[in-house]
């Protein structure tokens, strides 16, 4: 059996709901096969007030051993690195967060809030957030660069807004279940699993990418929403296309571009207001171009495509 303790600092519970929506495995099958003990949950925990201090405070004294502490929303530091502008349980949350990410095994950071400082963290950051262990990229966030779990592992980055449901739950499985040391991260420490591959791996449009065809319109079925409306997918590590939202579609599938939600510069505040669907381009050539792509070689591969390009890539595949 395995104790999880999830709290939520500057959060609007996107994640919570997303957990809830789970379906390999659900929330309900962490509790019935693979014996997670839930020891509180902000929608589900029912302790409160005094019984509830004494829950958390059993967690830091060890009378009660935490397994996997789960985070959700910024560690919210305001006013003047007080933390009171989030107060939890008779103390700012951060206090809590501290004590708890002390004594637990693992400690797991789920969304773009708890991993980065997501969109509350976004300047002039009024509510002085900081995610686990990065201020957007940059490493050492509110535990610091230095803090290991006692598993002897960083704080584990599930990002999203919000995270797949599915992401939440096979990474609590594997912690659980004593697969936790297998789990591989990445440079921002993320499980590889998910997040080595980018959100255009599985994506339908794939061949109209490589064709250069455009997409012109939101909700459009041919076309790459790469060209014209800003698509993030080329850019962006995640499975979205690989591991389905309510195991059926993604942003792309339905013709929606990717806001690269699962790096650290979501919301990417330094476009200007106006452009977020909006391919930036200096001279016709996309400002950001496909990881590991540089401009002369996009040059050449698109100039190549455009010329190979067949009829049957301007038509709508997906006719009903
Ligand atoms: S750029 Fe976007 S729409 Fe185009 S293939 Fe990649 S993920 Fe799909
Ligand atoms: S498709 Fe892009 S924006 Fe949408 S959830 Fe996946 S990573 Fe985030």
């Amino acid at each position: 059996m395995a104790n999880l303790l999830w709290l939520q600092g500057g959060a609007c519970s996107g994640n919570t709901m997303s957990f809830l929506n789970a379906e390999e495995p659900s929330a309900c099958d962490l509790v019935t096969d693979f014996g997670i003990n839930v020891l509180w949950h902000p929608s589900l925990g029912v302790e409160l007030g005094d019984n509830l201090q004494r829950l958390l405070n059993d967690c830091v004294s060890g009378n009660t051993p935490l397994d996997i502490f789960v985070f959700e929303g910024s560690v919210v530091n305001a006013p003047n690195g007080t933390g009171e502008w989030n107060r939890f349980a008779g103390k700012p949350m951060k206090q809590w967060v501290k004590a708890l990410s002390g004594v637990a095994t693992f400690v797991v950071a789920i969304g773009d809030c708890a991993t980065w400082g997501g969109i509350p963290a976004t300047a002039p950051n009024p509510s002085e957030s900081q995610g686990l262990q990065f201020l957007k990229r940059n490493h050492g966030g509110f535990l610091g660069k230095e803090f290991r779990s006692k598993a002897g592992l960083p704080v584990i980055n599930i990002p999203g807004c919000p995270a797949h449901p599915d992401w939440i739950t096979q990474i609590v499985v594997a912690v659980a279940t004593g697969r936790g040391g297998e789990i591989g991260l990445d440079e921002l420490q993320r499980p590889k699993t998910f997040f080595q591959s980018f959100t255009q791996t599985g994506c339908t449009r794939n061949m109209h990418f490589a064709y250069k065809v455009s997409a012109t319109e939101f909700g459009q079925r041919k076309g790459c929403l790469y060209y014209d409306l800003g698509c993030r997918g080329p850019m962006t590590h995640s499975p979205c296309n690989r591991i389905l939202w309510n195991r059926q579609s993604s942003k792309t599938r339905s013709g929606m571009p990717c806001l690269g939600c699962t790096e650290p510069e979501f919301p990417f505040f330094d476009l200007a207001p106006g452009t977020v669907f909006k391919t930036q381009t200096v001279m016709g050539i996309p400002k950001d171009l496909p990881t590991g792509v540089d401009k002369k070689g996009y040059i050449a591969l698109t100039g190549a495509a455009k010329n190979a390009a067949p009829a049957w890539a301007e038509q709508d595949m997906f006719i009903v």
